[in-house]
C-alpha cells in the first residue's frame, strides 16, 4: 500500500518515545508522560456526565463531541496521569471522575513499551 510506504519514509523511530522525529500529521501531548506523539498513536478520550457522575470515555474514532485529551495506549501513562490528576486538569473537570471505562479500553489496546510499530 502506498500509504504504508510513505509513512515508513517519513517517520524515524530510532530514538526513545517522544523524541522530536519528523512525522506526518498532527501531534498531541500525552497527559500521562507529557510527551508529544503523533495523534494517531494516542488514544483520545472525553469526559461525559456532569456533577459527581463524571466518567472518562475512550474515543477511538475521534467522533465524540466535547473537550478531548490524549494518552498513550500504555498503562504506565494511565497510572501517571491518574497519580497527577492530569485527567481532571486536561479536561477542566472538577470533582471525582470515573476512569474505569478508559482503563478498560487501555487494557485491550495497550502495547508493550518499546514496541513501537
Ligand atoms: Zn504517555
Amino acid at each position: 500500500m502506498m500509504r504504508l510506504r510513505r509513512e515508513a519514509d517519513r517517520i524515524r523511530v530510532s530514538g526513545p518515545r517522544g523524541v522530536d522525529f519528523p512525522v506526518a500529521g498532527p501531534t498531541r501531548t500525552c497527559v500521562g508522560c507529557r510527551e508529544r506523539a503523533p495523534a494517531r498513536k494516542l488514544v483520545r478520550f472525553v469526559a461525559t456526565g456532569s456533577g459527581d457522575d463524571l466518567r472518562l470515555l475512550p474515543d477511538p474514532n475521534r467522533r465524540l463531541p466535547g473537550r478531548g485529551a490524549y494518552l498513550h495506549p500504555d498503562p504506565a501513562c494511565f497510572a501517571l496521569a491518574e497519580r497527577r490528576r492530569a485527567f481532571g486538569r486536561a479536561l477542566r473537570l472538577s470533582g471525582v471522575v470515573d476512569t474505569g471505562p478508559l482503563a478498560e479500553h487501555l487494557r485491550t489496546v495497550s502495547v508493550p513499551c518499546g514496541n513501537d510499530r
